[in-house]
């Protein structure tokens, strides 16, 4: 058995899913299980009605325009009972999409769970579309709806998944499909509560969705369909000469998706290593080159380097205290503070002899995080052990990721050498412990220039072919 994802580009017009329906055809003697994206831009289309709605003006056109969208797609790949099936099913959703925009509307109010369940109707749509295709192409797929099967907690927006659950769920549900001969079709990045509720695992997560399945299903491999021929030394948009990896390593890939590498949600890794499930990235749009492949091997490369990744749009939380007065006790209550709020600390960086604590998250996140250390502070701010709780805007991290890293020196020297040469600000370092990677925060305005220097520096581009030295 094979679990094969497609992403939003892979799903996103008629001649992408043509190609997805090519690539099914292809291997589908080897039992396919197959988990999808919403079509490409409708997360984001969908996030932006909920909020349309909530400040009171119903997304009217917008809807419209997905439902016209996934309509006219059906149209040019199903034919017959099949297109009308899915026509069906596609208006019936837009109805009830609409009737839950109208209630936000009223209500001016977008709670997160709300919000899950609007976000919901992408891969609700997407694997209607799909199946169809499939179908009209002569192949016996069923879509199965994941919120059956993917059970959460109720964190909503990045919902956490009850694993021993979802794992009996989906392996009782789904390989009675594939022995009985079907091709699942099923909806990625969704969940819901013990209740029924509705809930998302986190933007990019139907990566995660196709891991948890794999691991459920016990199958071979996990296939990864995207835009790209698979994982880069660098993101393709910032560095031009970004070359494919052939082959990286769990905890690479895992460090690599953490810091920033699009291309992989970060908890793809967990259920595929639990098992040793190795991962390919492949290119929808060029199926015959081979991608990439995660297994737990790691490959040398000169000086350990894989890949330079990045993070962009950050802010340091800065909690700067007196002689003696960021004690365990402050950090105990900072991470409490963090924890509870559910933000995701980045990097921490601590200077004993400064008398502060930094904290790097997402800026999104600032103005709450700010606000909850205020007052859990509050006194030791009002009697002055604490001076000030501030953030410094606009940064970026920048990682330099390898599993070949641990034992090389000269790394951190390199890397930092040549920003210096080019007077580019290091803001704050940090290496974690497993030297799989090296970390460090700079000015957004320098992140792409920093990335490019970085992955120069290691020469990491073109057509050099370090992984087989
Ligand atoms: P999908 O919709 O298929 O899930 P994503 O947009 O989530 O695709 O991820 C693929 C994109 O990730 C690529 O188009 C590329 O721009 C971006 N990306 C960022 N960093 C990397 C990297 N190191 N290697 C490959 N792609 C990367
Ligand atoms: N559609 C979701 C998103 O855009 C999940 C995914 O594409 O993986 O975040
Ligand atoms: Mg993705």
């Amino acid at each position: 058995m094979i679990v094969m994802k497609f992403g939003g580009t892979s799903v996103g017009s008629v001649e992408a899913i043509r190609q997805v329906v090519e690539i099914v055809e292809a291997y589908r003697e080897r039992q396919l299980l197959i988990v999808l994206s919403a079509m490409s831009k409708v997360t984001d289309s969908l996030r932006s009605m909920a909020e349309e709605a909530s400040e009171g003006r119903e997304p009217v056109a917008a809807l419209e325009n997905l439902l016209r969208r996934h309509e006219e797609t059906v149209c040019a790949l199903a034919d017959g009972d099949e297109r009308q099936r899915a026509l069906d099913e596609c208006g019936r959703l837009i109805g009830e999409l609409s009737g839950i925009l109208h209630g936000i509307t009223l209500l001016r109010e977008l709670s997160p769970r709300s919000a899950d369940l609007v976000s919901s109707f992408g891969e609700r749509m997407s694997v209607i579309v799909v199946s169809a295709a499939l179908r009209s192409a002569g192949m016996p797929s069923t879509t199965v709806d994941a919120r059956e099967y993917v059970k959460t907690n109720e964190r909503h927006t990045d919902a956490e998944v009850d694993f021993a659950e979802t794992d009996r769920l989906l392996s009782e549900g789904l390989l009675a499909l594939v022995s009985g001969g079907r091709i699942p079709v099923i909806t990625g990045f969704i969940g819901s509560t013990d209740e029924g509720v509705t809930t998302t695992l986190g933007r990019g997560a139907s990566d995660y969705t196709a891991s948890l399945v794999a691991g459920a299903v016990k199958a071979e491999e996990i296939w990864i369909w995207t835009d790209v021929d698979g994982a880069m030394t660098a993101d393709p948009r910032i560095v031009s000469d970004a070359r494919v990896l052939d082959e990286i390593s769990y905890l690479e890939a895992a460090e690599m998706s953490y810091f920033g590498a699009k291309v992989l949600h970060p908890m793809t890794m967990l259920p595929a290593v639990k098992q040793e499930i190795p991962i390919r990235i492949r290119n929808t749009f060029r199926p015959d080159i081979d991608g990439t492949v995660i297994t737990s091997r790691t490959r040398p490369a000169p000086q350990g380097v894989k890949a330079v990744t990045s993070i962009d749009r950050l802010c340091l939380i800065m909690v700067e205290g007196t002689m003696l007065s960021i004690t365990p006790d402050t950090h105990a209550r900072l991470f409490k503070t963090t924890a509870e709020r559910k933000t995701q600390v980045i990097m921490i960086t601590q200077a004993s002899s400064e008398h502060d604590i930094c904290l790097l998250i997402d800026e999104k996140d600032s103005a709450g995080t700010v606000q909850a250390l205020k007052a859990e502070f509050r006194h030791e701010v009002a009697e002055g052990s604490l001076e000030e709780i501030s953030v410094q805007p606009d940064l970026a991290v920048v990682a330099v990721v390898g599993g070949g890293m641990k034992g090389t020196p000269g790394i951190a020297a390199r890397t930092f050498g040549i920003l210096g040469e080019h007077k580019i600000n290091i803001i704050a370092i940090a290496q974690g412990s497993s030297e799989l990677n090296i970390s460090f925060i700079v000015d957004r305005n320098d992140l792409q220039r920093t990335v490019q220097l970085v992955h120069a520096s290691f020469e990491l581009g073109g057509s050099q072919d370090f992984e087989h030295h």
